[in-house]
């Protein structure tokens, strides 16, 4: 959890039911429209990563481009976008993960890192932990080392980050 971790929770809203019945939505956009906010946020993720010596931010679509962005354009290191499944135009490989009720698939350009790239893996939150992992995996089988994984928003009762980091990676979140 950062400093700033109690602060940033209190500018996220949540959104009950939404889009379904049972589902408590983290809405950020109060924190995106929040200036003071977003700097905190996005310093929080900065001051933890700025001796890291980083290669690239793999960031998933699309809410994790939102803060990948601007930590890879502070912290000097390039940016890779890990898309859903049918976006990128390039030569891709993929990972299939299972939803509550069906399943996803996230998509990396198979030229996106180098072998051994050192890469920090970001989304807005972690919840069952589903897209994270397939994301973490795929950036493993591409050749580059994870060498963590950070989100804005952990949901540990979900269970999602326990299994992120029995599965081996680390987990970072600014607030839960
Ligand atoms: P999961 O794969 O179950 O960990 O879900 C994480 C992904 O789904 C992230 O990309 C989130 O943007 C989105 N997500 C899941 N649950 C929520 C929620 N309660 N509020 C906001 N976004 C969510």
């Amino acid at each position: 959890m950062s400093i700033y971790g109690d602060y940033i929770k209190s500018v996220i809203r949540t959104v009950p039911d939404w889009p379904q019945p049972g589902i408590n939505f983290r809405d950020i956009t109060p924190l995106l429209q929040n200036s003071s906010a977003f700097r905190k946020l996005i310093d929080s993720f900065v001051h933890r990563y700025q001796d890291m010596e980083l290669d690239a931010i793999a960031a998933i679509d699309a809410r994790g481009f939102i803060i990948g962005a601007p930590v890879a354009y502070e912290l000097g290191c390039s940016f890779v976008p890990v898309r859903k499944k049918g976006k990128l135009p390039f030569r891709t490989i993929s990972e299939t993960y299972t939803l509550e009720y069906g399943k996803s698939e996230v998509e990396l350009h198979s030229d996106a890192f180098r072998h051994g790239d050192r890469i920090l893996l970001m989304d807005d939150l972690i919840a069952t932990g589903g897209t994270m992992l397939a994301a973490a995996k795929l950036i493993t089988r591409s050749g580059g080392h994870v060498v963590e994984t950070a989100t804005i928003i952990d949901l540990p009762e979900i269970g999602g980050s326990s299994r992120i980091r029995e599965a081996g990676f680390g987990v970072f979140a600014v607030c839960s």
